[in-house]
């Protein structure tokens, strides 16, 4: 069960087109797990559409109200997942990838696809073109922790297979936790299967600690 949600004003973003293309896809993959979210978003788009309709005698034209609500419509077109339980073969690793994110994130079956970080990280690089965040697939291993690291701006991690705990609480799939700027935190995956993550990061991580300054060229963008 989710209970670690993006805040309604990521969803808010989300629902009325200003959120950047990370953003979207991190809130569209939450999407495609959680029902409560996806009434939320319904709820802001309903709220848009009305907003347009009233506005619309005099100041904005029929073609950009039109241009509106099909763009309102988009947003609408969510994917849902089959939110099944996933084991740690291959076709159970790829089954645990919502729509949304599937066709960012290539085959992740592949390891050529993953770029090893040590102490049983690894993670894909995404929207690499995007200068504002960056964005990747993260898998920790079963069992493993991670080194202590701090951030330079926000950051979301969005659960999507395993399990892992910091200090602020046990996060499993469909689970986003936020890290705002400057808080630390050291997540330690479940034992027992890989944590598998999307993040995105508002500038890059710094790692504190001496393994952390040896882990950052790995680690950051
Ligand atoms: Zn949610």
């Amino acid at each position: 069960m989710i209970t670690h949600h993006p805040n309604d004003a990521l969803l808010l973003d989300y629902a009325s087109g200003a959120a950047s293309e990370p953003i979207s896809l991190l809130v569209a993959t939450h999407l495609a797990l959680c029902p409560v979210c996806r009434r939320k978003v319904e709820d802001y788009e309903a709220i848009g559409g009305a907003f347009v309709d009233n506005c619309v005698s005099e100041k904005i034209s029929d073609e950009l109200k039109s241009d509106t609500l099909a763009s309102l419509d988009n947003l609408a077109e969510v994917e849902i997942c089959h939110n099944t339980p996933v084991g740690s073969n291959s076709a159970e690793l790829k089954s645990c990838i919502p729509r949304p994110l599937s066709g960012y994130c290539g085959d992740i079956d592949d390891a050529d696809m993953w770029q090893w970080a040590g102490f049983g990280i690894k993670k894909i690089p995404l929207l690499e073109r995007h200068d504002k965040f960056e964005c990747y697939m993260l898998a920790i291993r079963g069992g493993k922790k991670v080194p202590s690291h701090d951030h330079g701006g926000s950051e979301w991690t969005l659960v999507l297979d395993g399990a892992f705990t910091d200090e602020s609480g046990h996060f499993s799939r469909g689970d986003i936790v936020e890290m705002r700027e400057g808080e630390e935190h050291q997540p330690i995956a479940d034992a027992g299967k890989d944590c598998i993550c999307l993040v995105v990061a508002e500038a890059p991580v710094s790692l504190t600690g001496s393994m952390g300054r040896f882990l950052n060229p790995f680690i950051g963008s």
